[in-house]
């Protein structure tokens, strides 16, 4: 079974000002990445558009169809400090959704073993009705919500190593039994969330902070002895991963020192609980990853481990 690549030559149109990370440099440096032969048993496929209906599964209508409504003719505006919509943002938005549906859907028909979506902008601090930190909608929480609603999962984990906590998926599913929010993250740093005693309502949200400093040790023990024992307790029948690589020790925005081998780690990690739980479904999603290097050879060291399948 393979392993399927989903992207879009549109996720290079979402424009981000001059000496933003947030850049479509970031989708090139993966495209080189994947260009080459070790990948060639990659499926890949352009991530289709999703519908407006979609993003509902984790915002309300009102706030999707406001949002669209602020997309510029020309130009780009401002939803927050580092927030930005610009002319074409609408495409590459709806595709990282659309990206994200599809390969829910592509791993429940079994005709892949996994699927590694590399679309941009990013989703995991898109809160319910809130849009921050470079995201808009929140792409694992919608490919969450659709395995639930078309395709009959019971539990989905989302795992999220992003070296940000992702405040926008903790957000939507704090009260909700169904699904396992897990994150390492550096604190403190941006948004400020995620401290170990945020565990929701319903005691499905756990995390696993890290401390500036921290590398692939204190990395692989918060798995070892926080999230994997909590998953595998779960039992999924989906795996959804918020795949940030700026925990990478080269990434100018925080300061763990993770390398290439630490992201395969995990990912393998993930993989085995997944065999054991889902049937072995993962749907890894990209979120942040802003030294071009480190994010490249970091997101094909995930791919890699994926292909291994
Ligand atoms: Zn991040």
């Amino acid at each position: 079974m393979t392993t399927l690549l989903l992207t879009h030559p549109s996720a290079l149109n979402h424009a981000t000002p001059l000496g933003h990370p947030e850049r479509a440099d970031r989708i090139r440096a993966l495209n080189e990445e994947f260009g080459h032969e070790k990948y060639s048993m990659l499926a890949r496929e352009d991530a289709p558009m999703a519908e407006l209906g979609a993003v509902t599964l984790a915002h309300p209508m009102e706030y999707a169809e406001k949002l669209r409504e602020v997309v510029p003719d020309e130009g780009a505006v401002r939803v927050d400090a580092d927030t930005v919509l610009s002319a074409k943002s609408w495409e590459p938005i709806m595709r990282a959704v659309g990206g994200a549906v599809y390969a829910v859907d592509e791993v429940f028909a079994g005709k892949i073993s996994n699927a590694f979506v590399a679309m941009r902008p990013p989703g995991h601090h898109a809160e319910t009705a809130t849009p921050m930190g470079f995201c808009f909608f929140n792409n694992a929480a919608i490919a969450a919500r659709h395995a639930q609603k078309k395709h009959g999962a019971e539990r989905v984990a989302i795992v999220d190593f992003d070296v940000h906590h992702g405040n926008g998926t903790q957000d939507i599913f704090w009260s909700d039994p169904t699904v396992l929010y897990s994150s390492t993250h550096q604190m403190p740093l941006y948004p400020g969330t995620g401290a170990r005693n945020e565990t929701g309502a319903a005691n499905t949200i756990v995390n696993a902070p890290l401390s500036s400093g921290d590398g692939g040790t204190q990395f692989r023990e918060a798995f070892e002895s926080v999230i994997l024992p909590r998953i595998n307790n779960f039992q999924p029948d989906l795996i959804v991963i918020s795949a940030g690589f700026d925990a990478h020790r080269n990434d100018p925005l925080a300061s763990l020192n993770l390398v290439e081998d630490d992201f395969a780690w995990v990912t393998g990690k993930l993989m085995d609980l997944a065999d054991k739980h889902a049937k072995g479904r993962v749907v890894s999603l990209l979120e942040g990853g802003y030294d071009l290097e480190g994010l490249a050879r970091s997101a094909g060291a995930h791919v890699r481990t994926l292909m291994r399948a």
